[in-house]
């Protein structure tokens, strides 16, 4: 990647973007239903509560889906790069990108692990990297 887009938070999205900075990949929990859910929202997409709670991302997960995209969309990504949906261990699903793997290294539910990409503003961006055991 070049020259990052950068993150504007908002008032759901500020605490999750202040923990990237410290390496925390948060995840919300629904305190009514149990329901953990990730990206962000200001209600559980489960049972609409407004009661939720962050609780930290082992940061484990395999991967659901990918692509490799050759194409940017523009001068701020740099081709190739891997888009993929992972499925972290906590339940919830997020899209990502797989750094640091080739492409032919790649293929749906091999584990993956969190790592971490700095932004120009301090904030981190959640990537992911093969888990080698
Ligand atoms: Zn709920």
């Amino acid at each position: 990647m070049s020259e990052h887009v950068l993150p504007i938070p908002d008032d759901v999205t500020t605490p999750w973007w202040e923990a990237t900075k410290e390496g925390k990949l948060l995840l919300q929990t629904c305190l009514e239903c149990q329901h953990v859910q990730h990206y962000p929202r200001a209600v559980c997409t489960q049972c609409a509560g407004s009661q939720l709670h962050w609780v930290e991302s082992a940061g484990h997960g395999v991967i659901d889906s990918f692509t490799v995209v050759y194409r940017a969309p523009s001068p701020a990504f740099t081709a190739p790069y891997v888009i993929a949906r992972v499925r972290l261990s906590e339940g919830p699903t997020m899209l990502t990108r797989i750094v640091g793997a080739d492409e032919s290294e790649l293929a749906c539910d091999l584990p993956v692990s969190l790592s971490w990409e700095s932004l120009s503003d301090g904030h981190q961006l959640p990537v992911f990297q093969l888990t080698h055991e």
